[in-house]
């Protein structure tokens, strides 16, 4: 399948040939046909799938058809960074229509901003806060907007942002088109897809968002004490090109950073208590490989999109395995291979037996010369009540049950 076996404008379709773009992706051929027919679309994808697009095209499409010059798409989307990745995406996705995007997140001038949506832009990429603050002081009115795309739903709700989305969902008309958008379908999201779209088409890729097979994944044991050492060691290896190191806290992502920095390695940190201009400046160095290290918390985690990150060393185990999936994510984009390793302590040998419980596999467990071998005891199932005749059997070997 290409794309320009979808009904797409010329405009779009050479905008995606520009970027190298010509077969769709599987989330792209699965949401943007209903997406075009103007439905409401339910999508689940892996991370780096190219949701962006899928929800892009179908935007694109009918602001351009329509001959829309007010305001008339919306993507609400969790992160700054994310909110910037997608506003590029459209300036690539859009280059040949005349239609401008206006990119609405905290932490930055509001100045440009505000010129930008007085300019006239069709489309707002905005995050919840900022643009509730906006909404308040009258500064954009959404009673326009034909279509809302709600990017990474559950993350919005990890972030406890319901309240602000119900306040502007309230402010645009309820004959519209809204395509949503997340990693999961847990209850949350499954609540937020019930509650703004209507009967909408589901696509799902995969029944979970597992990690891609091209993931070499890792478990390094080590006790608390060797962490630094251990990660100083695993960064001499030449094959390390470009990694994001991934830690639970900015504190200890600073240390980390500062840890790197002190051995000669070009490292820099990202994470929530840094200026929108460091991170910036962060992510732009890294993308350059100015910076062969990116140390960050799970505010880089989700969604974004850097080609080339050969490595994503889990410092820290996240809490739960849709953190792990979603920053193991960060390499092996769009088919490239990958490898993720993840520095376990003892301590850490819970969250590592639910991790391979819903992987549905142990992972490889991997030593370092010089350093002592620690055991961590692989998963061992929960056994609440069991009955004299039941059979015994492994978490690891049992079927899944569907809802796993
Ligand atoms: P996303 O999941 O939207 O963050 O996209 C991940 C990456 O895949 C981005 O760099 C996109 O430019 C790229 N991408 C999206 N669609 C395609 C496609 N059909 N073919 C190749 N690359 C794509």
């Amino acid at each position: 399948m290409s794309f320009s076996d979808f009904n797409l404008p010329p405009e779009i379709l050479r905008a995606l040939s520009d970027r190298g773009h010509h077969d769709p992706t599987p989330i792209q051929q699965g949401a943007i046909p209903p997406g075009l027919e103007g439905r409401d679309i339910v999508a689940t994808a892996e991370t780096g799938s190219g949701k962006t697009c899928a929800f892009l095209a179908p935007m694109l499409d009918r602001l351009h058809r329509g001959h829309v010059s007010h305001l008339g798409g919306l993507v609400i989307t969790p992160t700054r960074e994310l909110a910037a990745q997608i506003g590029r995406e459209f300036q690539l996705l859009a280059r040949h229509l005349r239609l401008r995007a206006a990119v609405i997140v905290g932490g930055e001038s509001e100045r440009r901003q505000i010129d930008e949506i007085r300019k006239g832009a069709q489309v707002l990429i905005a995050c919840p806060g900022r643009l509730i603050d906006y909404l308040d002081r009258h500064i954009v009115k959404l009673d326009r907007v034909e279509m809302v795309v709600i990017d990474e739903a559950d993350r919005l709700l990890d972030m406890g942002f319901l309240p602000q989305l119900r306040r502007i969902m309230k402010m645009v008309p309820r004959k519209r088109q809204t395509m949503m958008f997340s990693a999961t379908m847990a209850s949350g999201p499954e609540m937020i897809a019930r509650e703004f779209l209507h009967h909408p088409e589901r696509v799902t890729i995969g029944a979970r968002a597992l990690p891609p097979a091209t993931i070499r994944q890792a478990i390094y044991p080590v006790t608390m004490e060797n962490k630094s050492k251990m990660l100083l060691e695993i960064l001499k290896r030449p094959e390390i090109e470009s990694a994001i190191v991934f830690t639970r806290t900015k504190s200890r992502a600073d240390r980390v950073a500062k840890l790197l920095q002190r051995n000669d390695i070009r490292a820099v940190q990202i994470h929530g208590d840094r200026s929108q201009g460091q991170r910036n400046a962060a992510l732009a160095g890294f993308r350059a490989h100015r910076y062969r290290v990116m140390v960050a918390t799970d505010v880089a985690a989700r969604g974004l999109d850097i080609p080339g990150v050969s490595h994503v060393i889990n410092f820290d185990l996240p809490d739960d395995t849709d953190g792990y999936i979603h920053r193991i994510g960060r390499t092996a984009r769009m088919g490239n291979s990958g490898e993720a390793i993840s520095l376990v302590t003892p301590e850490e040998r819970v969250t590592l037996a639910r991790l391979e419980r819903i992987l549905g596999s142990e992972l490889d467990r991997e030593h370092v010369d010089g350093f002592e071998k620690v055991q961590i005891a692989p998963a061992k199932p929960v056994t609440l009540f069991r009955s004299a005749g039941a059979r015994f059997r492994s978490a690891r070997n049992r079927p899944r049950s569907r809802w796993a």
